[in-house]
């Protein structure tokens, strides 16, 4: 998965007992704004990565909500394991009410028919994948692309995060003086990638742009304390940075289970 071998040898050697592997979170986000309920990324849904992953639906139940009070769906992009789960197998809306919104140029890419004839024969299931999960969202007329920056409800902006996909778009929620970013696909191997933010993913499809927007973005947020929450970041994939020599360290908020 990861880009330059040569970079990643000692580290994988450093952290993991099996070099072979390393182990990945996909996490989506709900936020309850107490005017909207808002859920950030949806996981694979029914398409793979089962029985590991796809449970977002049921944990979300477990937590106390149901799919159908979802009021807005933000996708970071349309990568199989974030707009996976906004559509069932066989096509329907998994959250029946939910606006879906997303990057303009994400939509632009990966619904387009033309893009996926032209590119290679390995990425066409992500095309695929998602032009079908947009298509009954498309039919409702619910499927609403962003505008840059746009500030989606009060305390809720977009923020473009570039170079993992042509639209990939981060989400920063702001309350009480506190500002969480939420932020899509900026590290995928946290082991690796925030002791050296330069090693890239074969995901990345403008590699070096990912790479100049991880070093500024990781500087920036260690620099201000932001809260991050990363899609693969280790569960509950909640955390803070804090800078260590040329690379950071991963503070993780403690996981505390307050269902009844
Ligand atoms: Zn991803």
């Amino acid at each position: 998965m990861l880009a330059d071998a040569a970079k990643l040898q000692p580290l994988v050697e450093r952290h993991l007992t099996d070099v072979n592997h390393i182990d990945d979170a996909v996490t989506g986000f709900l936020v309850n704004t107490g005017k909207k309920l808002i859920l950030v990324d949806t996981g694979t849904g029914g398409f793979w990565g089962g029985p590991a992953l796809g449970k977002l639906v049921s944990n979300l139940r477990k937590a106390g909500y149901r799919p159908e009070q979802v009021d807005i769906v933000l996708l970071t992009h349309l990568h199989a394991d974030h707009v996976g789960g906004i559509a069932t197998p066989k096509g329907a809306r998994t959250f029946s009410n939910a606006e879906i919104r997303m990057g303009k140029a994400d939509s632009d890419f990966w619904l387009s028919l033309d893009v996926a004839k032209q590119a290679p024969k390995e990425a066409q299931e992500f095309f695929t994948l998602a032009r079908n999960s947009a298509k009954p969202y498309l039919a409702n007329k619910k499927w609403l692309p962003l505008t840059e920056n746009e500030e989606i409800v009060e305390g809720v902006r977009a923020r473009p995060i570039m170079g993992h996909t042509p639209g990939h778009m981060g989400y920063e929620f702001t309350s009480k003086g506190q500002t969480m970013l939420v932020w899509g696909d900026v590290v995928h191997a946290a082991i690796v990638q925030l002791e050296r933010p330069d090693i890239g993913v074969i995901f990345d499809i403008d590699g070096p742009m990912a790479i100049k927007t991880r070093e500024q973005l990781l500087a920036e947020l260690a620099e201000k304390r932001t809260l991050i929450a990363g899609a693969h970041m280790p569960f509950p994939s909640l955390g803070w940075l804090r800078k260590d020599g040329s690379g950071y360290v991963w503070i993780p908020v403690p996981y505390k289970d307050s269902l009844q």
